[in-house]
């Protein structure tokens, strides 16, 4: 992983689907490698992911998704910041 601003991993992280104590032992993939967690982002930057399916987003309730798309593009986000500007500790990843 080139950059944590790709990083699937990460992300769960920063929205606190992933513990501390287990980020160095779960394995990293890309954040377009987990189609079903991407679809949730919803940025200008972000090129748009469609899950084809019974787990496509737009199957969902309306009022879950749209919290679902808050959360996992406020994650994205912050990503991006982390990315180019890193909290000396891990701990002040989360949002
Ligand atoms: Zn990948």
């Amino acid at each position: 992983m080139e950059s944590i601003a790709d990083s699937d991993l990460y992300l769960r992280y920063v929205i606190g689907m992933i513990d501390p104590e287990i980020l160095h032992t779960t394995p990293e993939r890309h954040i377009r490698c987990n189609p079903l967690l991407a679809q949730f982002i919803v940025d200008a930057s972000f090129p748009e992911i469609i899950v084809e399916g019974p787990f496509d987003k737009r199957q969902l309730d309306a009022s879950y998704r749209t919290a679902r798309e808050a959360l996992v593009t406020q994650g994205w986000r912050r990503l991006q910041e982390l990315a180019s500007n890193p909290p000396p500790s891990l701990l002040d990843y989360p949002i």
